[in-house]
């Protein structure tokens, strides 16, 4: 009889687990469920308005390391490579990234000796406090995990955990350095002191290079190299592109349906069969779940311990505010992060044209910047459903950048605004040991039957969302194809983690 293995959600590792599965096993029936009507692809979202390319979540991708690298092979087997656009290492928007403290727009050092000899203001003194990290005492091995802002205050000094880690964690979760685990969210940072006995040794020393011939397939393995040679890449038409092809594919595939409905309710069966119900009831031999685990959470029985372990990771929303104008930037490079010791609205602001001018509606197209505001300041800032309307974003936006910048933002020629609930989850101290558990939990509960996959567990970017989901969605293929009925959890990678 034919295996049936459901995928629940469609963002970009719901995606993948079923683009992995559907080429392993083409004998399977395979069945994707998203809620929405109206988009697939979750958080990746491109859109053009007035001829103007906006992201409504990820803008660029990073190409190296493993996660990077199966990414840039998926892309390559999905023929998506000459749609590939890449900021060279040479570029502005690679070299040129700014800190917005004390009313002032810093540039970082992009060397080591630009900091010694002429570091911003933000940075004044951190080379004392570098040097003086060399030797400071190692953490007692009892100690498993600790806030960023704990970890760099004593390894550094308070100052840089607010001033500069505060805007670089601001950058990646819109997340506070005081909750969130610095093992979890920075781990090299936590190996190096673990491995080396110090983050910089630890950095100094290097990690041994990785072999992109062990994560791509041999006729992807140019494309990653050449990929790797630049800094970051997205598409032409936007990161959408890259969900856009995965759905086609699987649209062309016979033994592959997309169900536009929403999970309701997960169970198992009595034949070792797991179970999704929708408006219909999907009986599977596995299902991956790709939705976040707040969302999975209630859908499970709540006599078991798996839906508690997954509601204890909380999650923030961030306005995303695209603007574009006549204007010019006063500087050039990727954009500029506001750090949490000061006291504004935005968290950054990204320089689109100037990191993918290739995207632009034309080469003397206006200026395109993306404003992010909120994260774990969003109740503070936009308490009231008025203080968050379209045209309240976008006014907080032009205001504050026109205050960080010095200029004005005139004429907008096209702008978008939309508050992404719940949009990147936030691992809090002792994340690493709640995975630990959830794994145990989710394996007994549910047989092995039910794999988590997505950003709510061991990654939140989409090249971890990628290479968690592949890894799931082979794993399923292989069990299927062994036919001994081995579990699967999705967390099996938690091992190679710091
Ligand atoms: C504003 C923003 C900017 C970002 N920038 C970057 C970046 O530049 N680079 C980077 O690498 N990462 C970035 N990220 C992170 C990255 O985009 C996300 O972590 C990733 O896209 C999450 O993908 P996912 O498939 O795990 O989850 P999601 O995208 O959340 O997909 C889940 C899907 O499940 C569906 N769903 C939910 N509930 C149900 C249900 N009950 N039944 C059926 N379907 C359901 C949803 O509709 C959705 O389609 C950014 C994220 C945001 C929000």
């Amino acid at each position: 009889m034919s295996k049936h293995i459901t995928v629940l959600g469609a963002g970009i590792s719901g995606l993948t687990a079923a683009w992995t599965i559907a080429q392993r096993l083409p004998g399977a029936k395979i069945s994707l469920v998203e809620a929405s009507t109206a988009h697939i692809g979750g958080w990746v979202h491109s859109i053009r308005k007035n001829g103007e390319l906006f992201e409504l979540g990820p803008r660029t991708l990073r190409p190296t390391g493993e996660a990077g690298t199966v990414t840039l092979d998926m892309i390559h087997q999905l023929g998506l490579s000459p749609n590939v656009l890449t900021v060279p290492k040479t570029s502005p928007a690679a070299l040129n990234r700014f800190i917005y403290h004390n009313d002032t727009i810093n540039q970082l050092p992009s060397s080591l000796p630009k900091l010694l000899t002429n570091p911003p203001s933000v940075l004044k003194g951190l080379v004392p406090t570098v040097l003086a990290e060399l030797f400071r005492a190692k953490i007692s091995s009892t100690q498993s995990d600790e806030s960023i802002h704990s970890f760099v205050s004593r390894r550094f000094a308070p100052w840089v955990a607010d001033n500069l880690v505060s805007a670089i964690v601001h950058g990646i979760y819109a997340g506070d350095v005081k909750t969130l685990s610095v093992r979890s969210t920075l781990g090299m940072l936590w190996e190096n002191e673990q491995g080396a006995g110090s983050v910089i040794r630890g950095l100094v020393k290097g990690k041994p290079p990785l072999r992109v011939e062990d994560f791509a397939r041999p006729d992807a393995v140019e494309f990653v190299k050449s990929v790797q040679g630049e800094s970051i890449y997205s598409f032409r038409e936007g990161m959408q592109t890259l969900t856009d092809a995965l759905r086609d594919d699987l649209e062309g595939r016979e033994n592959v349906e997309i169900l536009r409905a929403a999970g309701q309710k997960v169970g198992v069966t009595g034949e070792g069969k797991v179970q999704l119900s929708t408006s219909q009831t999907l009986t599977s031999d596995y299902i991956i779940s790709a939705i976040p685990s707040h969302l999975l959470s209630p859908l499970l029985p709540s006599s078991t311990r798996t839906p508690t372990l997954l509601s204890q990771t909380p999650n923030v929303s961030v306005a995303v505010v695209n603007l574009a104008f006549a204007a010019r930037l006063p500087i050039s490079g990727f954009g500029y992060l506001v750090p949490s010791s000061q006291p504004s609205t935005i968290l950054g602001t990204v320089f689109d044209s100037d990191a993918m001018p290739e995207q632009q509606s034309s080469p003397a197209g206006p200026t395109r910047i993306t404003v992010m505001m909120g994260g774990h300041r969003f109740p503070a800032l936009f308490p009231t459903p008025d203080s968050a309307t379209p045209e309240a974003l976008r006014d907080t936006a032009i205001k504050a950048v026109e205050t960080h910048l010095g200029l004005r933002l005139d004429p907008i020629v096209a702008w978008n605004a939309a508050v992404q609930r719940d949009c990147i989850p936030q691992y809090i101290v002792g994340h690493r040991a709640r995975m630990g558990e959830l794994r145990t939990a989710v394996g007994r509960e549910f047989g092995g039957r039910v794999a988590l996959v997505g950003a709510s567990y061991l990654g939140v970017s989409v090249n971890d969302c990628v290479m968690h989901a592949r890894n799931a969605g082979r794993a399923v293929a292989e069990a299927v194809l062994a036919g001994d009925g081995r579990p699967v959890t999705g967390l099996e990678g938690l091992d190679r983690l710091p």
